[in-house]
């Protein structure tokens, strides 16, 4: 099936918003001091359908770091540059059913990443991004993120440099990864494009279309533009749906049945393959990490506009 006309999307996107705005439900995260100070209140919903229609309500526009979101872009461009085969042999699909941050992951298994969606996992994929230098990595990373969003996605200097005085775990996790031979170039540059690219300013409506590109076989709905192939997407989508949501996924994927990935700024990105994506921002996660309001919405966009993968009607 294909997504309700233009004018029942538009309502059940107004009524997603509508119904969970006044839950106050979460805490912001602080462990990046900067995004402690996020506003609570801001509630943003969109859908982009692979058609190119969008619909945006309430703060769809406000923009935010993308963090932990853009390690399933990331893990789509290096699947493009370096195929589904050479990738799944440096990092793993496997959940870990540990916190996204968590060296237990990465000592269990001697090292190797389990999924991209974990920070271990992400640094080892981040490490792959082609550029000869780190300056022509992180280039590659904004530029490739960018023509998902189709338009130029821009560095948020404030959480950089936030999450930069902050983040020694982070830079554990890859000298650990070092120490088992699993990155082969330098660790604390690679955690400094992994740092840069989480803090990437996207809103709402550049989640949503970042995952319609993603929905639409690689092909961005708005701009037409080829950003992956279609096999990526599959690769990448197949990801999302066992780790997209951390320690979350399973009980995610049982109630809403949707591909996402979320970011502790409070975004997150579902995709529906074939039909399009939804984004949303809410700064108060729940304590995996996943914005409260967020999750509420895409639980009731997916069931109102029939998008759970797992039914049949
Ligand atoms: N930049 C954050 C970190 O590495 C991203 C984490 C997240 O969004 N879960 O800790």
């Amino acid at each position: 099936g294909s997504l309700p006309g233009w004018d029942r999307v538009e309502e059940h996107v107004r009524a997603a918003h509508e119904r969970y705005r006044g839950n106050d439900d979460g805490a912001v995260a602080d462990y990046i001091p900067v995004l402690a100070e996020a506003d609570r209140s801001l509630f943003g919903v969109c859908v982009a359908e692979s058609g190119g229609a969008v619909h945006a309500v309430g703060d769809a526009d406000v923009e935010f770091s993308v963090q932990s979101i853009s390690k399933a872009f990331v893990y789509a461009l290096v699947c493009e540059a370096y195929g589904h085969e050479d990738v799944l042999e440096r990092v793993g699909v496997d959940s870990t059913g540990l916190a996204f941050n968590s060296v237990m992951a990465v000592e269990l298994h001697d090292g190797h990443p389990r999924n991209p969606m974990v920070n271990a996992g992400a640094l080892a994929t981040t490490a792959l991004v082609p550029g000869a230098s780190f300056a022509e990595k992180w280039e590659n990373v904004r530029t490739g993120l960018s023509r998902f969003a189709g338009r130029s996605l821009e560095l948020d200097g404030v959480v950089y440099r936030s999450e930069s005085a902050t983040n020694m775990r982070n830079k554990a996790i890859a000298r650990l990864l070092e120490s088992y031979g699993r990155i082969e170039v330098d660790p604390l540059e690679v955690v400094d494009v992994y740092t840069k690219q989480c803090a990437l300013r996207v809103s709402a409506r550049d989640l949503a279309v970042m995952g319609a590109t993603l929905a639409d076989g690689g092909v961005n709905p708005v701009t037409g533009e080829r950003v992956v192939s279609a096999q990526v997407c599959r690769d990448t989508l197949a990801v999302l749906a066992s780790t997209g949501m951390y320690e979350r996924s399973g009980e995610w994927l049982f109630e809403i049945g949707l591909p996402a990935k979320s970011g502790v700024a409070g975004g997150i990105v579902a995709v529906a393959p074939g039909k399009g994506a939804i984004g949303t921002y809410s700064p108060p996660l729940d304590p995996a990490g996943n914005s409260v309001r967020g999750q509420r919405a895409t639980a009731y966009l997916s069931r109102t506009l029939g998008l759970n993968l797992f039914a049949s009607s």
